[in-house]
């Protein structure tokens, strides 16, 4: 009879921490999901920002210099879910930088690694070549 009652509460436990692991991988990834999604749209305006101004790639680009891409003043201040601090101004050519987690990171080094960016290592390709012509 004891035996059950302490094989019961030990099962209990068992799928009590199961459930909170699950509940914190899942936020987790959430987590990692929305910096990653954010950081991908910043680079997205920088892009606009560096074609519509003719910067340089290499002009580093704050949330600010983007307001109007964003739909007003006022939303300028994203930032990883793990942080308080916004991300910091980011140049065309490497993108925004978690400044909380490297997985967040290299999911979005993954990201820009795929075809539909291609167009991003065109940009900064054709600004190098002419740099070297000149
Ligand atoms: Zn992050």
């Amino acid at each position: 009879m004891r035996g059950k009652l302490i094989l019961a509460i030990v099962g209990l436990a068992f799928i009590a921490a199961l459930t909170m692991a699950g509940i914190n991988h899942h936020k987790r990834v959430a987590m990692e999901t929305k910096c990653v999604q954010q950081m991908a749209m910043l680079w997205e305006m920088a892009r606009s920002h560096v074609v519509e101004a003719g910067l340089s790639v290499d002009t580093a680009i704050s949330q600010a210099d983007l307001w109007q891409y964003m739909g007003g003043q006022f939303s300028t201040n994203m930032r990883c879910p793990l942080g308080p601090s916004v991300y910091s101004p980011f140049t065309f050519r490497n993108g925004p930088q978690c400044p909380y987690s490297e997985a967040h990171n290299q999911a979005l080094a993954k990201i820009s690694a795929q075809p539909a960016y291609k167009m991003y290592k065109m940009i900064v390709e054709r600004e190098d070549r002419e740099r070297k012509t000149r």
